[in-house]
């Protein structure tokens, strides 16, 4: 036995206010207090140390100990070694505590490993989704100006089609699609059949997809459809998305530019940024819902379907439009349930027409 199990504190009885001088003496499953009384008697109690109700150090050679229900009797010992001599089985918090002091290498490993999963699913699951629910904060200002700059970036190594493009617009303008973005389309030389949207306003059209439309109901449903990709903030929350990442790090170094330029250096890539299957229904049903307020045909998203699911059959890229491949059944189906459900009424528009009569109908070689 050890010499330093006997110690010297004070007991508080829970009776009366006055403390008892008692000796302690520490054994490894239990206190035994001895207090000797005035007629020269000694009263001995032993505290089985798994039922102590209270172990507080409330200094280094502080520790105050409470045992029993009632009497409440509370035990003071001042003494640097009686905190190491010893020591009480703990609980709760405090057993986690003590186990990653003094568990060992497989605790700290655990932990570690809890804190990066959970760093990992922060930043890989969370953080995209925060960055993309912070979207509806962004200023269309900023959409713009961020939808110009990457469409800056993309066109240099595009080459756009002026005739096309100057008809395109005249086009777009005819629609009313019930938004205060500024739209713009440019229709690009490209043998893909694609055509996808900007933050702000830009929509981009291929040759290949432009040239195979039959219908200018056609058109009008793909501008619809992409605009409302626009309207919805599609594009937008998808580059958040992405690049919620840098604008975490952004964030905390309070500099922006860092994120312009990262998101222009990938500009190329960024219509390449897939929707989901939700977004897509969203934008097919704003589509509709233009077509329908301008009294266009809205067959025509449906004969778009039509013509640019044989092109994907045919082994073709597919286009952003139907990005969603194969559930452009689905798609179909939910226009024309929406046109069976609302029964849009619609007129011919003959100037839509002959625009796209002279967008699509090829030149006569000289
Ligand atoms: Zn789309």
């Amino acid at each position: 036995m050890q010499e330093s199990n006997l110690f010297e504190g004070q007991l508080f009885d829970g009776k009366s206010s006055e403390s008892k001088k008692v000796a302690v003496l520490v054994y490894s499953d239990r206190l035994v207090i001895h207090h000797q009384k005035e007629d020269g008697t000694t009263e001995t109690q032993s505290w089985e140390t798994n039922k102590l109700k209270d172990y507080q150090k409330l200094a280094k050679d502080f520790i105050q100990i409470q045992y029993g229900d009632f009497p409440l009797q509370t035990l003071e010992v001042k003494s640097e070694t009686f905190a190491e001599t010893f020591k009480p089985p703990v609980s709760g918090f405090q057993k986690v505590i003590h186990q990653v002091v003094h568990g060992g290498i497989i605790t700290i490993l655990a932990i570690t490993f809890v804190v990066f999963a959970f760093l990992g699913f922060a930043y890989f699951y969370a953080l995209p989704w925060l960055a993309e629910k912070s979207v509806v904060f962004v200023p269309k200002e900023y959409e713009v100006k961020m939808g110009e700059s990457i469409y800056q970036s993309y066109i240099q190594s595009e080459e756009i089609d002026t005739a096309k493009t100057e008809l395109a617009n005249n086009f777009l303008k005819q629609i009313d699609f019930q938004t205060d973005y500024p739209l713009q389309v440019t229709v690009v030389k490209s043998s893909i059949k694609n055509a996808f949207a900007l933050p702000g306003g830009h929509v981009v059209v291929y040759t290949e997809l432009l040239d195979n439309m039959k219908s200018y109901e056609e058109l009008a449903g793909l501008l619809g459809h992409e605009v409302g990709h626009v309207k919805q903030r599609h594009t937008t929350r998808n580059i958040f998305r992405s690049f919620s990442g840098y604008l975490l790090i952004s964030i905390f170094l309070g500099d922006f530019s860092g994120v312009s330029a990262t998101v222009l250096d990938n500009a190329n890539q960024l219509h390449q940024l897939s929707y989901s299957r939700e977004l897509e229904s969203e934008a097919d049903r704003t589509g509709f819902q233009t077509l329908k307020h301008n009294h266009i045909d809205a067959k025509g998203m449906i004969s778009l379907f039509e013509n640019l699911q044989k092109g994907n059959e045919a082994g073709n890229v597919v286009p952003e439009f139907l990005s969603t491949h194969p559930m452009t059944e689905n798609r179909m189906i939910f226009i024309k349930d929406m046109i069976k459900k609302e029964k849009p009424a619609h007129i011919e528009h003959y100037f839509l027409e002959g625009l796209f009569k002279q967008m699509t109908v090829p030149k006569a070689d000289y």
